[in-house]
């Protein structure tokens, strides 16, 4: 890919220069869509590399599941997701009608016309993070024990919003460990993991800051929630200054549910109370984004210490 990918005049979002762009080529692939891009073997294996750094990272007694890029679309709306960010949902759509009814929205298309007039709604949404599927799953295996549930979790993510930024991409790869249990053990969770990011972030050589933070709920009733989040301390980012000090990049979210999946699912803790979750998500895509950016689009090159923790070879400089 060259530049012209951000250039071009028949592209409806504005091809506004951004200091991420000098790392497209080597990066990325174009797709044809803003935000969703074929990757480069360099950069995969730097995704690679930081999933296994977060694996060796995993607390004992985490139980590790991996989820498909799309999951039950009842899950994802008793999960409250349509109250809190449908701009950003994406739906996975069909021509469910008879042979015929078919035959006619192809041959709509074949005429120049629109087919996707003829599309209905399958049960099946894109999953926008990786955690909403472990819920219904931990729901349907009775009290979490004293101690708690923890998992490890990953998905292909998807949120419906497009941008030619490299670090605002429609589809992500997300990596979360998620804690279920009682107030303390949740909170102690994610206690852990807001320092034990942060060592990582700093042995990956990237400069950061961690701070309060509310999710992008839709809508003027969504304004007040960002506002209560941020109140109550339910997120904190870690937050790198990629393409400016004022406007950093999420690379990773802290986040603390309360009783929200406990009474949605509910899911109840050793004492009978709903259970709270927590969660602990890496933004793959945004972290590998990072490592290029601070460090150079040449690996070879990368500090010795951040090449070691990443297990690149020895003999590779
Ligand atoms: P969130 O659930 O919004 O806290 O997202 C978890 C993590 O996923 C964030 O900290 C980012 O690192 C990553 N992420 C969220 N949205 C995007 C996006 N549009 N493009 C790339 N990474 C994203
Ligand atoms: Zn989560």
């Amino acid at each position: 890919m060259n530049m012209a990918m951000f250039a071009s005049s028949a592209d409806p979002i504005a091809p506004a220069a951004d200091p991420l762009d000098y790392l497209a080529d080597v990066l990325f692939h174009e797709m044809g869509s803003p935000g969703v891009y074929g990757r480069t073997a360099l950069y995969e294996d730097v995704i690679e590399r930081l999933a296994a750094l977060i694996t060796r990272h995993r607390e004992p007694d985490t139980e590790v599941m991996r989820f498909p890029p799309v999951m039950n679309r009842g899950q994802l709306e008793k999960s409250g997701y349509l109250k809190s960010f449908p701009n950003l949902l994406g739906c996975v759509c069909g021509l469910h009608g008879t042979e015929s009814e078919i035959d006619a929205a192809v041959s709509c298309f074949d005429a120049g016309g629109d087919w996707t007039a003829s599309l209905s709604p399958a049960d099946l949404v894109l999953s926008p993070a990786a955690c909403y599927p472990v819920y219904p799953i931990a729901a349907s295996r009775g009290a979490a024990p004293a101690g708690g549930w923890r998992f490890d979790v990953a998905a292909d993510c998807f949120r419906r919003e497009p941008s030619r930024h490299l670090d605002r991409l429609q589809s992500f790869r997300m990596r979360e460990y998620v804690c279920v249990g009682s107030p303390n053990c949740v909170s102690a969770f994610r206690e852990r993991w807001m320092i034990l990011a942060q060592e990582i972030a700093r042995d990956l050589g990237l400069s950061f800051r961690v701070d309060y933070a509310s999710d992008p709920f839709f809508g003027r009733v969504g304004q007040m929630m960002a506002v209560s989040q941020q109140q109550q301390s339910l997120k904190f980012e870690l937050l790198v200054p990629l393409r400016s000090e004022e406007k950093p990049t999420a690379c990773m979210s802290f986040n603390y549910h309360r009783d929200h999946f406990g009474t949605a699912w509910g899911i109840t803790d050793a004492s009978g109370a709903p259970a709270h979750t927590a969660c602990v998500a890496f933004g793959m895509d945004r972290l590998a984004v990072a490592m290029f950016h601070t460090h150079g689009r040449n690996v070879a090159k990368w500090p010795t210490a951040v090449r070691d923790l990443l297990c690149f070879p020895r003999n590779d400089q």
